[in-house]
C-alpha cells in the first residue's frame, strides 16, 4: 500500500547526479545563489517561488505562492482542491509554514473546505499567537480572513471515493481501522465488480481508482527557499492519507516534522507516509544534523535510517512504505532522500537555481534488487 504517484526515474539516462558531495562540516553562509527545491511535483512552484525570490519577494511568499499552484490544481489528487477526502468523503487538509527571517512559524491541521490551506497557515503566523489551529475552529479561522468555505471534491475524487467504499466490500480491503501491517497486504477488489458496479465510469479513470482503493496515495507538496541573502523559508500542504479516519493529522502541518526551518542551518521537509515521520520528527532531525555539520545528503539519509530502525529495519516491511526528505542548507547546497532506489530507478525532486526547474535524483538507503 502507499505508494505516492511514481515519481521515479526508471533509466540511467536520467538527469542527475546522486545526492551531492560537500565536505562534512561545511560552515553555511549567505550570499549565494537563490535556490527553491520541492518535491518532485513541485516543478512548476520551484519555477513560481524562483521568480518571486529574484523579483525580491520574501522567501516565504515566494515557496507559498509556488505551493498555491498545486493546491489549486484539481488534478493533483493528493493536495488541496481535488485531493483525495476522508472516509466520509470529506476533504481535510493540513498546511504549515516556516519563516526563517523572523523565526515564525503558522500551521493549520484538518481544515475543510478551503482550497489553499498554506495561506490559513500563514495568517495563524501573521495574525495570532499561537502556531497551529485545527479542525472546526481553522475554518472559523480562515472564515474570519473572508474565505469561503467550498466543496473540494472534483467528479474524480469523488468516483475515487465512492469506488473505495465500494471495494469495502471485500474481505482484506485497506480501511485505516487496522494495523499498518494489515494495511500493507490489503486485497484488491476484483476489477470486474467494479465495472458492473461503475458503468459510466471510464476505464482509465476506473483503473486508477481501484488503485488508489488499495493502495491509497500520500502525496504532498514541500516546498523550501533561499535567497542571494541566505534567507531560507519553507512551506508543505497536503490532503494527506485518502480515506483517512476523520480529524487525522499526518505529519505534514507539524512544525519539526513534516517542516522545520533555522535560518542558522536551513530547513528540511516531508513527504509520505506521515505516522512514520512524526515518529522521528524528521525535519528536525534533519536541520539538527546539518547544524552538526553533516551534509544535506548525509542528514536526509540519517532521518532515514530512523524511520528504518521503527520496523528493526525489516526490510520485507519497510519496501511496501513510502516516505522521502528534502533539505537545503543557507549555503545553496540540498539533497532529498527515499528508503528505496536503485542506480537505475530512483525517486526524484525538484531544484530551481535560477534557470528551468529540473528534477534531481533523491538518495536512497536501500538499494532494490529489481
Ligand atoms: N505526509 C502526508 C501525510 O501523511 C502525506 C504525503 O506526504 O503524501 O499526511
Amino acid at each position: 500500500m502507499m505508494n505516492r504517484r511514481e515519481w521515479m526515474i526508471g533509466s540511467a539516462g536520467a538527469a542527475a547526479t546522486i545526492g551531492s558531495a560537500v565536505p562534512a562540516g561545511a560552515q553555511p553562509s549567505g550570499g549565494k545563489k537563490p535556490v527553491v527545491i520541492a518535491s518532485a511535483n513541485g516543478m512548476a512552484a520551484c519555477a513560481k517561488a524562483m521568480q518571486m525570490i529574484q523579483s525580491g519577494a520574501d522567501t516565504l511568499d515566494a515557496v507559498i505562492a509556488g505551493v498555491n499552484i498545486v493546491e489549486l490544481d484539481p488534478n493533483d489528487t493528493s493536495v488541496g482542491y481535488g485531493g483525495l477526502p476522508n472516509e466520509e468523503g470529506v476533504v481535510e487538509l493540513d498546511a504549515c509554514v516556516m519563516h526563517g527571517p523572523t523565526r515564525r512559524a503558522g500551521s493549520v491541521g484538518a481544515i475543510q473546505g478551503i482550497k489553499t490551506p498554506s495561506k490559513i497557515a500563514k495568517l495563524v503566523m501573521d495574525h495570532t499567537t499561537h502556531v497551529m489551529i485545527v479542525g472546526e475552529g481553522a475554518l472559523k479561522f480562515a472564515e474570519a480572513y473572508g474565505y469561503q468555505k467550498e466543496d473540494l471534491l472534483t467528479d474524480k475524487s469523488r468516483t475515487a471515493w465512492l469506488v473505495w467504499k465500494e471495494s469495502l466490500r471485500s474481505p482484506g480491503a485497506f480501511n485505516n481501522w487496522v494495523s499498518m501491517q494489515q494495511n500493507l497486504s490489503a486485497a484488491a477488489t476484483p476489477m470486474k465488480q467494479l465495472r458492473s458496479a461503475f458503468p459510466n465510469v471510464d476505464e482509465g479513470t476506473l483503473a486508477w481508482a481501484w488503485q488508489m482503493a488499495i493502495h491509497p496515495t500520500y502525496g504532498t507538496i514541500n516546498c523550501l527557499g533561499l535567497n542571494a541573502k541566505g534567507e531560507i523559508s519553507g512551506v508543505t500542504t497536503t490532503s494527506g492519507l485518502a480515506w483517512k479516519i476523520p480529524g487525522r493529522v499526518g505529519d505534514s502541518p507539524i512544525i519539526g516534522a513534516g517542516l522545520f526551518v533555522d535560518p542558522d542551518v536551513g530547513g528540511a521537509g516531508s513527504t509520505g507516509v506521515g505516522e512514520l515521520n512524526i515518529r522521528v520528527a524528521g525535519g528536525h532531525t534533519i536541520v539538527d544534523a546539518m547544524r552538526r555539520g553533516v551534509s544535506p545528503k548525509e542528514a536526509v539519509l540519517e532521518a532515514l535510517k530512523r524511520v528504518s530502525k521503527l520496523y528493526n529495519d525489516d526490510q520485507a516491511i519497510l519496501d511496501k512504505l513510502d516516505i522521502e526528505f528534502y533539505a537545503l542548507r543557507i549555503d545553496g547546497e540540498h539533497a532529498a532522500g527515499s528508503l528505496w532506489g536503485t542506480h537505475r530507478s530512483y525517486k526524484v525532486y525538484s531544484v530551481n537555481d535560477g534557470g528551468e526547474s529540473r528534477h534531481e535524483a533523491c538518495v536512497f538507503l536501500y538499494n532494490k534488487q529489481s
